[in-house]
């Protein structure tokens, strides 16, 4: 049922990295068009989980972006995915790592989170639970992006929805050329996702940097003691550069609505949707 007293946010990203002009511009229509649908289900009274797995879903339909089609090779040519959700409440979370041969690793991630006792699973053991559970395989060859393709292209969405529910979800082809086995940030909780029922964040950037300063959750835990988002949010990333010198950025909403944009690198695309309206930045200041 819709709520008229709470204004649904849907805030998406499509990764901060060393984004050129073009590109730039593609990207941000990207993630506008993945918001403008993503939004009706929440304008809809829809759940903010729906809204985020829509709107992720998407992003890793899109080739420009590295999720999903269009993921970056590791050191052996191999495309290995990882995709996470979480929501308020119970801080219930899913997520699945070093996934091969599903286009949306976004819906396994769910479907983690919904139909098993479990947090993360991870690559076989993860495709089988997709198999399981219906997801149709693909040809692991139309997943890899273009060679030229960079590697900051992760996507990730936040939502609040008219029922104050929280959520979000983070989606990564990872780092070009990783060692096989590498897990970045974007399938662990605390790391690239986030979602309490204070606050919903999805990161992107260096994945080791991220996960060695928790960043997600030093962002929610000044948040739940009161500090405001943005500030929350630009005091993580401090830590994050002072800690490893690396680059990362995030996205954030609030229980009452506020929004954060924080980066330190070149470029982050993103689009937030407010009643209905998009508004996308890629190389302008956070
Ligand atoms: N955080 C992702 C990873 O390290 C990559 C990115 O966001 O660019 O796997």
């Amino acid at each position: 049922m819709k709520n008229p007293g709470r204004a649904p946010v849907l805030f998406l990203h499509g990764g901060a990295g060393n984004w050129d002009g073009r590109r730039a511009a593609g990207a941000e229509a990207g993630c506008r068009e993945a918001g403008m649908e993503a939004w009706r289900g929440l304008d809809a009274g829809g759940p903010a989980l729906e809204s985020v797995c829509h709107a992720v879903r998407l992003l890793e339909n899109d080739p420009r972006f590295n999720a999903g089609r269009g993921s970056v090779p590791n050191r052996d040519g191999d495309v290995c995915m990882d995709a996470s959700v979480m929501v308020s409440g119970n801080c219930e979370a899913g997520a699945v790592a070093e996934i091969r041969h599903f286009p949306n690793p976004v819906l396994l991630a769910r479907a983690v989170m919904e139909h098993s006792p479990h947090v993360l699973l991870f690559g076989a053991g993860a495709e089988c639970f997709a198999d399981e559970h219906g997801f149709d395989r693909c040809d692991p060859d139309d997943l890899r992006g273009e060679d030229e393709a960079p590697d900051h292209e992760t996507v990730g969405a936040v939502a609040l929805d008219m029922n104050g529910r929280l959520a979000a979800a983070t989606s990564t082809g990872g780092r070009r050329g990783s060692l096989p086995g590498r897990v970045g940030d974007s399938p662990i909780p605390g790391a690239g996702v986030w979602a309490d029922r204070h606050v919903a964040i999805s990161c992107t950037g260096i994945g080791e940097a991220i996960l060695r300063v928790a960043l997600a959750r030093h962002v929610s835990v000044l948040v739940a003691r009161g500090v405001a988002v943005r500030e929350a949010a630009e005091e993580a990333m401090r830590e994050l550069e002072r800690e490893t010198g690396s680059e990362a950025g995030l996205i954030a909403v609030t229980a009452s609505g506020a929004i954060a944009r924080v980066h330190n690198a070149a470029g982050m695309a993103t689009c937030v949707v407010l009643d209905g309206e998009t508004h996308t930045a890629c190389l302008a200041d956070s």
